[in-house]
C-alpha cells in the first residue's frame, strides 16, 4: 500500500521524491509503510544531530539549511535544548503516526485524511497559525497527512540547497525529477559530512538540472526550478523555466564536437577566478543558467551572452572556435526557438562588402554599430547591396526579400540580427579580414581527454567517466 503520493504542489512533490530515494524505491507511488517509517528514523537521526552540534563542526551546515528552512521550528529554535536525549522525542513527534479515532481533515497537498494540524513552523513557505484569512475554517493550521509531513522534511535531501536557500524542481519527465533528486540527495549526505566547503565552489542547480535531464532522456520536456528562502523576515521566492525543447537541444550539443566545443568555450568564458582557493570555477553553472528564463523577463540567455563574447573586440577567437560558437549559437536558435531562417545569404553580402572597402576595419566598425538596430541595419544593407552592383560583383547579391525577416519588427528579428553577426564575422575571418584581436595560437584540437567529456557532466562531482558510454560512435 502506498502512503505516499506526489502532489503538484513543487516542495511536497520534492520532498515525495526525496523520500523514494531515501528509500531507494522507484518513485514516490513505490514507497510503503516500512519505507515510511525508515525515512522518519533518518531524518530524525539527521535533524538531531545537527540541532545538537557544535558551531564549529562540519555537522553544523546541515542546521543552517534546516533554519533556512524551518526557521522556529523545534528543530532550530534558539531556545533548543542541546542534549540529544532531550531534543530527540520532540523531533520523533512531527513524523508519528496518526492518532486513530480523532477528527482527522483532509491533507493540504494529497487529501489523505490528516489528524495532525502544522503551520509555518514546519512547512516552508506557509503563512503563521494567524493569518487566518488563509487557513482552512475553525482549523489552527494546514492539516498534513504523515506521508507529506516526513516529505516535507525531507526535502532538502531532494532539493539543491545553501546554507540560506533551497531550489527544488518540477518536471515533465519523472526520471529526470527522480535523477536531480539522486544527485541532490549525495550531495546532502556530503554537506552533512564535510560541511559546505567541502563542495565544490561556484556550482549552480542549474547545471544539476541539466545533468538530470540530459540522464533522463527526455526527448521534448518543460521544467521549472523554484528557488526560496523561507526567512522570517525577508522569505523570497524566484522561479525559471527552460523551454520544452530544451533536451533535444542538448542531445544534439552531446552528439556533435564542434557544439560540444562552443558549450565548453561558453563555459570557459563564464569561469571566475575565486581568490580563496586559487582556482578558477562557476562556467559550467553559470552556463547552464542561460538556458533558464525568469519569470520576471530578467534573465541573460544564451544567445544574447554568445554575442556578446563574438562581439568583443579584444577577445582573439581561433577561426574553430569562432565556428563552434556560431554553430552553438544556431543550434540553439533553432531547436529551442524553432527560428529556421537561412542568414547566409544576408551575410555573404555583409561580409562581400566589409571585405571589398577601402577600409575593411572601417566598414566592420560601422557594421558592428549597426548590427543589432532593425533601422540601421535596414539602412547599411541598403548602401552593401547598391554598392556592390555598382561595382559589379559577378556573384548574385540577396535583395530586399532576403533582408525582411532581420530588419523587421517581428518576433525573433532580434536574435536572428545576432546569428547574422557571427556568420559575417566568421565569412571575414575565412578572408584573413581582421576581425577582432588577432587569433592567439590555442591550436585546433583540444586534448582528446578534454574533448571526449560529455558537455553536461554535474558540476558538484568529478567526473569519473561513467557517462563515456554515450560518446562511443559520434
Ligand atoms: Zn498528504
Amino acid at each position: 500500500m502506498s502512503v505516499l503520493t506526489v502532489s503538484g504542489h513543487p516542495l511536497q512533490r520534492a520532498g515525495a521524491w526525496a523520500v523514494a530515494v531515501l528509500a531507494d524505491c522507484r518513485s514516490p507511488e513505490d514507497v510503503g509503510p516500512g519505507n515510511l517509517d525508515a525515512v522518519a528514523a533518518v531524518l530524525v537521526a539527521d535533524v538531531v544531530a545537527a540541532a545538537t552540534a557544535p558551531k564549529e563542526a562540519s555537522r553544523y551546515d546541515w542546521w543552517k539549511v534546516l533554519f533556512a528552512l524551518y526557521p522556529n521550528s523545534k528543530a532550530t529554535h534558539s531556545k533548543r535544548p542541546s542534549d540529544a536525549q532531550v531534543l530527540r522525542p520532540a523531533i520523533e513527534e512531527l513524523f508519528a503516526p496518526d492518532t486513530q479515532g480523532g477528527p482527522s481533515w483532509p491533507c493540504t497537498f494529497c487529501a489523505a485524511p490528516s489528524a495532525v494540524v502544522w503551520s509555518k513552523t514546519n512547512l516552508p513557505l506557509f503563512d503563521t497559525s494567524k493569518a487566518l484569512n488563509n487557513l482552512p475554517p475553525k482549523l489552527p493550521g494546514w492539516p498534513v497527512c504523515r506521508g507529506c509531513r516526513v516529505a516535507m522534511w525531507a526535502l532538502p535531501y531532494g532539493a539543491w540547497v545553501t546554507a540560506g536557500s533551497a531550489t527544488v524542481l518540477s518536471c515533465e519527465s519523472p526520471e529526470a525529477e527522480r535523477e536531480f533528486t539522486r544527485r541532490n540527495v549525495r550531495r546532502a549526505r556530503k554537506v552533512m559530512q564535510t560541511g559546505f566547503n567541502g563542495l565544490q565552489a561556484g556550482a549552480k542547480p542549474e547545471a544539476v538540472m541539466l545533468a538530470a535531464l540530459r540522464g533522463a532522456g527526455s526527448g521534448l520536456c518543460a521544467s521549472t526550478l523554484w528557488s526560496f528562502k523561507n526567512d522570517n523576515q525577508e522569505p523570497w521566492l524566484r522561479v525559471t523555466r527552460t523551454r520544452r525543447a530544451v533536451p533535444v537541444f542538448l542531445e544534439r550539443v552531446d552528439g556533435n564536437a564542434p557544439l560540444r566545443r562552443g558549450w565548453r568555450l561558453l563555459c570557459r568564458s563564464l569561469d571566475q577566478y575565486d581568490p580563496e582557493t586559487g582556482r578558477v570555477v562557476g562556467g559550467q553553472g553559470a552556463a547552464a543558467r542561460l538556458l533558464f528564463e525568469a519569470e520576471d523577463g530578467r534573465s541573460r540567455l544564451l544567445l544574447g551572452q554568445v554575442h556578446r563574447l563574438l562581439s568583443d573586440t579584444d577577445e582573439a577567437w581561433s577561426l574553430s572556435d569562432r565556428r563552434a560558437l556560431g554553430a552553438l549559437a544556431t543550434a540553439y536558435a533553432k531547436e529551442v526557438f524553432g527560428m529556421d531562417v537561412d542568414v547566409e545569404p544576408v551575410a555573404r553580402v555583409l561580409a562581400e562588402w566589409i571585405a571589398r572597402g577601402s577600409s575593411p576595419r572601417g566598414r566592420l566598425a560601422e557594421y558592428r554599430k549597426a548590427a543589432l538596430n532593425d533601422y540601421q541595419l535596414g539602412t547599411l544593407l541598403v548602401q552593401a547591396h547598391f554598392r556592390l552592383q555598382l561595382d559589379g560583383v559577378g556573384t548574385q547579391v540577396a535583395g530586399p526579400e532576403a533582408w525582411k525577416p532581420l530588419i523587421g519588427r517581428r518576433p525573433r528579428a532580434w536574435e536572428l540580427r545576432m546569428l547574422l553577426f557571427a556568420r559575417v564575422c566568421e565569412l571575414l575571418q575565412e578572408r584573413g579580414v581582421a576581425v577582432s584581436a588577432d587569433p592567439a595560437d590555442t591550436g585546433t584540437e583540444e586534448d582528446s581527454a578534454e574533448e571526449d567529456r560529455p558537455a553536461f557532466a554535474a558540476t558538484d562531482e568529478e567526473y569519473d567517466g561513467y557517462d563515456a558510454y554515450d560518446m562511443e560512435g559520434v
